[in-house]
């Protein structure tokens, strides 16, 4: 494929599925400018419409201990979200996925912050050699979806704490103006099963029985029968992530990590070095294109930026020693892993279009405002 670039964003072929109309503007920005009304407030409005989020989740969560829940990572997003819900006067339980790659700094955080912020916090730890199996099945299946079996677990483990506590409200640090760009052709399947299922299935033989995991009934269920509800919080507020960093820095604490979502040495070994050694993607490049559409900085800006190497040599050199060693594998068959034929979620059992329904449904339930943003 002849390479081209987005003239708007800098989003490019390094996405194969990528589409350009007649001025040469990709498929994510005319996407980003149909969703931005149904994710994002008016300035004018936005004071206004917090409130009467605040308001329900706290009508909702009347005499129950707590009214919200948090998943929490140690990250910027998350630590944010719940300093907001405190101050805001709600009572959020915090969750946290330990899935075995949290580094230090991570761990230390979010004891040290939710403590500062009086949260309780629940942490479920995943069974390692279920979870390691996962983790190299998606490896070994050559896709570039290597970071869906702790999505789909953190997700899996959000609605089943709602339903367990009977919490009617997730609090998502997820911010459309930020990170709207979803790109199946880069990571594919957070809440396909049936994909992650058939992946598992095809490399190992192993047993995924304490995996936290649902399916699309359960879907259903937790959304219509129990009315649990996710609310992206951060799309209520001017979201300025370095006055954030200040700020939790100066009342928290918290200590930054110096890179988005190097919170976990997975992640950032996965986004540093598989991603773009193997696939040619550069996550960062979605990022900043978001960056760019919701005017936080100029497409030059983010053209220099991309330039710059993600993580340093020395970094990358450690942590792909960890990772070997702790997936058990040897240098050379990490290397025939990398070097062998890359695929896509398309080549395994997957419901994408069912999936694409239901994003389709719950973004239709946003514009008549019976959904959360
Ligand atoms: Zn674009």
């Amino acid at each position: 494929m002849e390479y081209m670039i987005c003239s708007r964003c800098i989003m490019d072929t390094s996405d194969a599925e990528i589409i350009f109309d007649d001025q040469g503007v990709c498929n994510h920005c005319l996407r980003y400018d149909v969703l931005k009304d149904t994710r994002t407030i008016p300035r004018e409005n936005a004071a206004k419409e917090m409130k009467l989020l605040i308001d329900k989740i706290k009508r909702r969560g009347k005499g129950k201990e707590y009214d919200c829940i948090v998943g929490v990572s140690g990250g910027v997003d998350s630590t944010y979200v719940a300093y907001l819900a405190k101050i805001n006067g709600l009572k959020p339980l915090a969750v946290h996925l330990d899935n075995g790659w949290n580094s230090d700094l991570a761990t230390k955080n979010i004891h040290k912050v939710l403590k500062k912020m009086d949260i309780d916090l629940v942490t479920h730890v995943i069974d390692w050699n279920e979870f390691k199996d996962l983790q190299k099945s998606f490896l070994d299946a050559s896709v570039p979806d290597g970071e869906i079996p702790t999505e789909h677990a953190i997700d899996a483990i959000l609605w089943k704490t709602a339903g367990k506590y009977n919490i009617k409200f997730i609090l998502s640090g997820m911010n459309f103006a930020t990170e709207s760009l979803s790109v199946p052709a880069w990571a594919y399947g957070h809440s396909d099963w049936k994909y992650i299922k058939a992946v598992h299935k095809k490399f190992r033989n192993s047993s995924l029985s304490s995996y936290p995991h649902f399916g699309f009934m359960y879907l259903f269920y937790i959304n219509f029968v129990k009315n649990v509800r996710i609310a992206s919080l951060l799309n209520y507020i001017d979201y300025d992530k370095s006055e954030t960093i200040k700020l939790l820095e100066r009342e928290l604490d918290w200590v930054s990590y110096g890179g988005k979502h190097y919170e976990s040495i997975y992640t950032r070994f996965y986004q540093g070095y598989v991603l773009p050694e193997k696939f040619n993607i550069d996550k960062r490049r979605g990022h900043l294109s978001d960056l760019v559409n919701s005017e936080q900085i100029t497409r030059t800006e983010a053209l220099l930026e991309i330039e710059e190497p993600a993580l340093s040599k020395n970094m990358l050199r450690d942590d792909k020693k960890f990772v070997i060693k702790k997936l058990d594998y040897t240098e050379k068959s990490f290397e025939k892993m990398l070097s062998s034929k890359n695929r896509t979620f398309r080549e395994y059992p997957n419901s994408y279009s069912f999936v694409q329904f239901l994003r389709r449904l719950v973004n239709m339930l946003r514009k008549f405002d019976l959904y959360p943003k």
